[in-house]
């Protein structure tokens, strides 16, 4: 029998999913993911969760008590350090930080939780040893055969590229979650208004978290271009006009916006950020100050938390896509 592990639908799996899924599954291990986030999930959550923190570390909770009574192992890396290349062609490297309340999950689960599988505190602190180097140490709680953890580590770098790809199309993030994309939605009518849809993965395809954010939009007959359909070298090249941004996944959200406005490829941006995270407060106010200001772009800022009210944010953007299709 297969040894199981638990793999959270949320969080930085929004990111990851499909490198870990096909590592861990080379090595003969068998994913457990949990469904999308439902009611239970996250009142399970935050039930569990300390009072400050935001909505989707919230839920990462519910999905780990979900998953604890049914695999071997629980996977929760710790993202600390990426050793990021960003900056003017492509030759610098910098070192680019997780969000500080992800880093702490590992030790936040175990805090918890009581009564938990081992778990897999796979830490990425390039400072220290590169990613690949903490896969291949990971693979060895699965297989001595380092040839073998060598061979599912590449296999799994292929396929992670394949998503990406993928995603450059315009795909929801969630879509990483599926074995096979069957359908690509690319947006053909250039009549229909275009939005940038800017936030973290894991807030907005998360439907439960958003309101189902991203159909809504799409049934109000507007096109929202995510973060993840922007090419890693146009990001790069537009974050070098911006002070260095310490955070891995906020220089996507900064660099993507960026190339939207200035591509003028969008007639409006819509952020959807969570209540309470540290890291978006400091990326609005950068955007707003370097960015929207020298755009005549209407942008809405919808901030979630788990009082959020499926009506305030109908209502909202109602409004601002009327806003948009006026002008
Ligand atoms: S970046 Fe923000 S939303 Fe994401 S885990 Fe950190 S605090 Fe939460």
């Amino acid at each position: 029998m297969s040894i199981k592990i638990g793999v959270a639908r949320s969080l930085y799996s929004y990111y990851h999913y499909p490198l870990w899924q096909k590592f861990f599954e080379n090595l003969g291990c068998e994913i457990v993911l949990s469904p999308s986030t439902t009611k239970k999930i996250l009142e399970d959550g935050i039930r569990n969760a300390p009072a400050e923190i935001c909505l989707p570390v919230k839920a990462f909770l519910g999905h780990i008590a979900y998953l604890k009574d049914k695999a071997d192992y629980i996977l929760v890396p710790r993202m600390v350090c990426l050793n990021a290349q960003h900056t003017l062609h492509q030759t610098k490297r910098s070192l680019k930080f997780g969000c500080p309340k992800a880093i702490g999950l590992p030790d936040m689960v175990k805090s918890i939780f009581s009564d938990l599988p081992q778990i897999i505190d796979l830490v990425i602190d390039e400072r220290i040893m590169n990613q690949q180097q903490s896969f291949l140490n990971a693979g060895q709680l699965f297989s001595r055969d380092k040839k073998m953890i060598q061979g599912a580590w590449q296999s799994a770098l292929i396929e992670k590229d394949r998503y990406d790809n993928l995603l450059l199309n315009g795909i929801k993030t969630s879509e990483i979650f599926n074995k096979e994309i069957s359908s690509i939605n690319i947006p053909t009518n250039t009549q229909t208004p275009r939005i940038a849809l800017i936030g973290h993965p894991y807030l907005i395809y998360d439907d439960l978290l958003s309101h189902s954010l991203f159909d809504t939009i799409g049934k109000m007959g507007v096109s929202a271009l995510p973060v993840s359909c922007v090419c890693k070298s146009a990001i790069n090249d537009e974050i070098t006009n911006f002070a260095d941004i310490h955070w891995l996944y906020e220089q996507d959200i900064i660099g993507s916006t960026a190339y939207f406005l200035n591509q003028k490829l969008v007639s409006g941006v819509l952020f959807a950020f969570s209540f309470s995270c540290g890291t978006s407060s400091v990326v609005s106010e950068i955007i707003n100050k370097e960015l929207l200001s020298f755009h005549n772009i209407p942008s809405l800022t919808l901030l979630f938390d788990e009082h959020t009210a499926q009506e305030g944010v109908q209502t909202r953007l109602e409004s601002f896509i009327d806003l948009l299709t006026r002008k």
